[in-house]
């Protein structure tokens, strides 16, 4: 039973590459127009709080509470664009579904799932790990 659906994977894996390359791209520079867009909006929201703020005290402390937030927000948006440009190179280079480290295939549920990884299952975990341990 596993060993058939191994197989029809690998098939189906086989079968579409180039298709599955072409909706990952597609996909990842929809994600990249919608960040950047949303990217825009949280500049604005952080430049029209140049004008002086009011008068009340509550709603001061509120508007700073919001600053920190679009900030928070704008480093969140930032960190997800580099990694869609990362990725997008990775496709054009046809290294898209190769691991950074070993060079072995990610894998195609892998990408789905985690579009934006570089690494294969084994050599995130042991990252994972690596990370947890200097801790
Ligand atoms: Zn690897």
């Amino acid at each position: 039973m596993a060993g058939g659906l191994c197989y029809q994977v690998a098939k189906l894996t086989n079968g579409c590459v180039v298709m599955n390359l072409q909706s990952s791209k597609t996909g990842l520079i929809d994600r990249r127009a919608e960040l950047m867009e949303r990217g825009q909006r949280i500049h604005e929201n952080i430049h029209h709080r140049d004008e002086p703020l009011s008068a009340d005290f509550a709603e001061q402390a509120i508007e700073l509470e919001n600053r920190e937030l679009l900030e928070a927000l704008d480093d969140e948006v930032k960190l997800e664009l580099r990694q869609i440009e990362r990725a997008l190179i990775r496709i054009d280079e046809e290294e898209y579904e190769s691991c950074e480290n070993c060079g072995k295939d990610v894998g195609e549920e892998r990408l789905k799932a985690l579009p934006y990884t570089t690494l294969c299952i084994r050599c995130a975990t042991a990252q994972e790990e690596n990370t947890a341990r200097q801790r």
